[in-house]
């Protein structure tokens, strides 16, 4: 990740890197390349801040196509690191990839980047997903520790990894908006796992309602989204906007749209997670093409002013009730109901359109 040294003064310039390695060093980097003999590669020096993933030593390569509308397929290069096996085999590995692009893809209607490269590292002796990191900014690239335990069954219960591939279909932002990058990853990664199956509807709300709690502001605070950096308000505070902004934009418009369309407009505008955009293109965006304020309201209000989210109301709505833990357990039990006033758009949000 920082193999690359940053030139000072922090000048904004085009920069162009060549690598020259011995044919035994392997060498793969997920930076743009600039022709076709994988050893150049051109961004500008500003986006070193960020830069793209690179791996050196020992690889095993392999290409994973996935589906892009109307062009050539968009492809992921997987580089699974070191020589040490995975339990689950490389082409455990692969087909998950697959899969789990096919899962970012539902919503964007294609896979967002058509190039980028994933780097699997294993961690030795572990059972799941131990981590995950997208860098995008020179290249579209991201990181996943996996650990070599882990049985290929067990991939549908790993969250990290369609966590990661959303946030390649979203801009980056500099100095602001972690906060709705990390929550609309969060909200949307269970979400989409739901509607292609690999869990249920309940397990998506049984997840929102027991860890939004986390995303309302301190008691007696008043610092809105923006300015509070605990990670409770990254992500669910991020995530808990998002619900409200889906749920009142498919309000206002009767169902015709909602934040699906919001993402979509965005990464149909180029905002990858290769762009810089601001918070501010995508609220005045989102507004445009669902025809409504709802963004540029709920960011005064919440993210802004720091006004409390009804959470406690918008689960009623939607049918979720929150009960407390079961004797001996820890976390709220919830259930669904099916005759509340929103309980058929819950389904939609969970489900997708029918
Ligand atoms: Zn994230």
């Amino acid at each position: 990740m920082a193999w690359l040294a940053h030139p000072v003064p922090r000048l904004d310039v085009p920069a162009t890197v060549d690598v020259r390695s011995p044919n035994a060093l392997e060498f793969v980097s997920g930076m743009h390349a600039v022709g076709d003999t994988g050893r150049r590669f051109g961004f500008r020096s500003i986006d070193l801040d960020e830069g793209s993933f690179t791996a050196f030593g020992p690889l095993r390569r392999y290409v994973v196509d996935l589906p892009a509308i109307g062009r050539r397929p968009a492809r992921i290069d997987l580089a699974l690191v070191g020589s040490d096996p995975f339990a689950m085999s490389d082409e455990g590995v692969r087909a998950w990839v697959e899969e789990a692009g096919g899962v970012v893809a539902q919503l964007f209607g294609r896979f967002p980047v058509d190039r980028s490269t994933l780097f699997v590292l294993p961690a030795k002796g572990r059972e799941g997903v131990v981590f995950g990191k997208v860098l995008a900014l020179a290249g579209a690239s991201a990181v996943i520790v996996l650990g070599d335990r882990t049985p290929s069954a067990a991939r549908h219960d790993d969250w990290v990894l369609v966590h990661e591939l959303f946030h390649l279909g979203f801009p980056t932002f500099r100095g602001e908006g972690r906060w709705l990058g990390e929550g609309l990853a969060t909200y949307y990664e269970p979400v989409l796992r739901s509607r292609a199956r690999w869990t249920a509807e309940l397990d998506v709300f049984t997840e929102f309602a027991r860890n939004m709690p986390r995303g309302l502001p301190p008691r007696g605070s008043a610092a809105g989204l923006a300015y509070r950096a605990d990670s409770g308000a990254i992500y669910w505070g991020g995530a808990l906007f998002a619900l409200a902004a889906d749920v009142k934009i498919r309000e206002r418009t009767g169902g015709k749209r909602s934040l699906d369309d919001v993402m979509r407009a965005v990464l149909d505008r180029g905002g990858d997670a290769t762009r810089v955009w601001t918070v501010a293109q995508v609220m005045k965006l989102g507004d445009e093409v669902t025809g409504t304020d709802v963004l540029t309201e709920l960011y005064d209000r919440h993210a802004a002013r720091g006004e409390a989210i009804d959470l406690d109301g918008l689960l009623g709505a939607l049918g979720v009730e929150v009960r407390p833990p079961l004797p001996g357990g820890t976390e709220p039990e919830v259930e669904l109901l099916d005759d509340r006033p929103l309980s058929a758009m819950r389904r939609a949000i969970a489900l997708g359109a029918p």
